[in-house]
């Protein structure tokens, strides 16, 4: 059953659709479609998986029906894709057909678009890595790479048109801030005092974070620094993200945001001053009851916070051997 699309008009006119999509199973994201002289944007495209395709054509029935637009995806003449997660760009494949809108985004997640099957199998080295280093092993270790290559087959590489940058400003209407850290292209779009900030800040849950040695640009010290540029932004009104609900005031979310971090970090200093631990145990301790793809979520979601005390000097690893060259040995981290 797909849900009801809701309207907001910026100060110049602009309307904006919010379409909510389940994306996966009992996961829901909005897609933006903004609609105003000359423009008719889309802003992501759902997953593609499951009931998503379904439900971005019905929302753009909705909002012909019930408010009188005339517009289906043919008369697209832009999709920005916020950020190359796949409940935000999986929908492009079916789309594709209905519409020769070109495909804008930031070169820093062209890659994933371009180029999936390939940047699926460097991304899997590199997890690999992490996930031995963080001390996972064996039978586990083959599960949770198995898991994390189940999107291998869903998607097709596409060209992308065009590329933006932190700055631009798409169609002299749209503000391009560039947002690194939940996604390493992730970008939020401001359009007079509404800001559309897709993953990088949501209204209820903190946005997942993954270590930086895994995909360079993601992690927690750039996500940080990501928040206080939206931050010092001026004169935001309206927050409408990429999932769950709209935001009024910005600022607070933002220091809920920070807030949420910094407990995380207190906790694991905590539990490192009471002995070393490895990624891997630091995340049993912190997550109790996670299942299926959940595990691989929380250890990436403790890695990226313990790279962030590494890499600020607040811990290291207790148990560095000059004689040992295996490059896939458990990280035991202390306190120091
Ligand atoms: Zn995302
Ligand atoms: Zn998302």
């Amino acid at each position: 059953m797909a849900l009801a699309v809701t309207r907001h008009v910026s100060r110049s006119g602009i309307r904006i659709y919010t379409l909510p999509i389940e994306v996966f199973p009992r996961f829901w994201g909005n897609v933006y479609l903004l609609l105003g002289d000359g423009i008719a944007t889309l802003v992501d495209s759902g997953s593609g998986l499951g009931s998503s395709d379904e439900h971005l054509l019905a929302g753009f029935a909705q909002v012909r029906d019930g408010w009188g637009e005339a517009i289906t995806p043919a008369d697209l003449r832009r999709i920005i894709i916020t950020h190359a997660h796949i409940d935000h760009f999986g929908g492009l494949t079916t789309l594709r057909q209905h519409t020769a809108a070109p495909i804008t985004m930031h070169a820093l997640d062209r890659r994933v678009i371009t180029n999936y099957q390939g940047r699926l199998l460097m991304a899997s080295k590199q997890l690999s890595l992490f996930l031995h280093r963080a001390g996972i092993a064996g039978a586990e270790h083959a599960r949770l790479m198995q898991m994390y290559g189940w999107s291998k087959e869903v998607f097709r590489a596409l060209p992308v048109e065009e590329l933006v940058e932190d700055g631009d400003r798409i169609d002299d209407l749209l503000d391009v801030i560039h947002v690194p850290g939940h996604c390493p292209g992730q970008i939020c779009l401001r359009l007079d005092e509404i800001l559309l900030s897709a993953d990088h800040i949501l209204s209820r849950t903190s946005p997942h974070m993954a270590p930086e040695t895994i995909t360079p640009g993601t992690g927690l010290e750039h996500y940080r620094r990501s928040l206080h540029n939206v931050a010092r932004l001026d004169g935001i009104e309206l927050t409408l993200g990429g999932h769950e609900d709209p935001i009024s005031d910005l600022a607070g979310r933002i220091a809920g945001l920070f807030a949420g971090h910094e407990r995380k970090i207190t906790r694991i200093l905590d539990l490192l001053r009471e002995q070393p631990r490895t990624v891997a145990e630091l995340s049993a301790a912190m997550y109790q009851n996670l299942d299926g793809y959940d595990v691989l979520l929380g250890l990436e979601e403790i890695g990226a916070h313990v790279e962030f005390l590494y890499l600020r000097g607040h811990i290291r690893p207790a148990n560095l051997d000059p004689t040992d060259e295996v490059p896939t040995t458990a990280l035991v981290y202390e306190v120091f």
